[in-house]
């Protein structure tokens, strides 16, 4: 089956698991997944499942990606922090909604290959960093202080408080939080002073690497 085709059946996959808001359905109608996957897994692309990229890392499993993005609410005016940018993947469809995404990497390797693809794809609202995403968005351009909503791709041990602190007021942010076998995704919204968490879903990320 083409790409187009198998992008069309995740859709209708997503769907059917209870995604409804449209800005994510559409964002995963325009990005192709394939561009983000190793050659060797190219054929499995639209699997909803994690897939291996370098550094022995994962691209999200899609699902996981639409539940996120869907409990982030997200607008054309948001500033976003990502931190895991990997393949990109996830990147592209997050830039694909909202006005700019700021995204951090550990691994010098995946943030060049990730700008490489975003960039060929004509994406001129990201900016990257490569660095411990623990500390968020820091000594990187533009000097964001707050961000509107921030997505973390991999398991923290706890809440990272940096990340808390770059929290804007009425701002939300989604972190699977637990062990390196599973987790829950904990979501946070800031009102005033005070952090409101719910945690739903359970999942399963790689881990987040604590490097301060
Ligand atoms: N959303 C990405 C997920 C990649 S997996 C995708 O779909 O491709 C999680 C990523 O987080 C990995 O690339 C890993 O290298 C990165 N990571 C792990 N610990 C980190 C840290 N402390 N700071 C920044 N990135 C980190």
């Amino acid at each position: 089956m083409r790409f187009d085709d198998q992008r069309l059946r995740l859709l209708e996959e997503l769907k059917a698991s209870g995604i409804k808001d449209t800005a994510v359905l559409s964002a995963f109608s325009l990005i192709p997944r394939e561009d983000y996957v190793l050659p060797e897994y190219k054929e499995y692309a639209y699997r909803n499942r994690p897939l291996p990229i370098n550094q022995g890392q994962t691209i999200s499993q899609p699902s996981m990606i639409a539940i996120m993005m869907s409990e982030l609410n997200l607008s054309p005016q948001d500033i976003v922090l990502e931190i895991g940018t990997g393949s990109g993947y996830q990147t592209a469809l997050l830039a694909s909604i909202v006005k700019e995404v700021c995204t951090v990497e550990l691994h010098d390797s995946l943030s060049l290959n990730a700008q490489k693809i975003l960039k060929a794809a004509g994406f001129k609202n990201i900016f990257f960093r490569i660095g411990d995403g623990w500390a968020g968005w820091e000594k990187a351009y533009p000097a964001y202080k707050e961000f509107d909503k921030i997505i973390v791709s991999a398991a923290a041990e706890e809440v990272p408080p940096r990340l808390c602190d770059q929290l804007a007021e009425g701002g939300i942010m989604v972190v699977p939080v637990g062990g390196s076998l599973s987790q829950v995704l904990h979501i946070i919204v800031r009102e005033k002073d005070m952090l409101k968490v719910r945690q739903d879903y359970p999942c399963t990320f790689v881990p987040l690497v604590k490097k301060i």
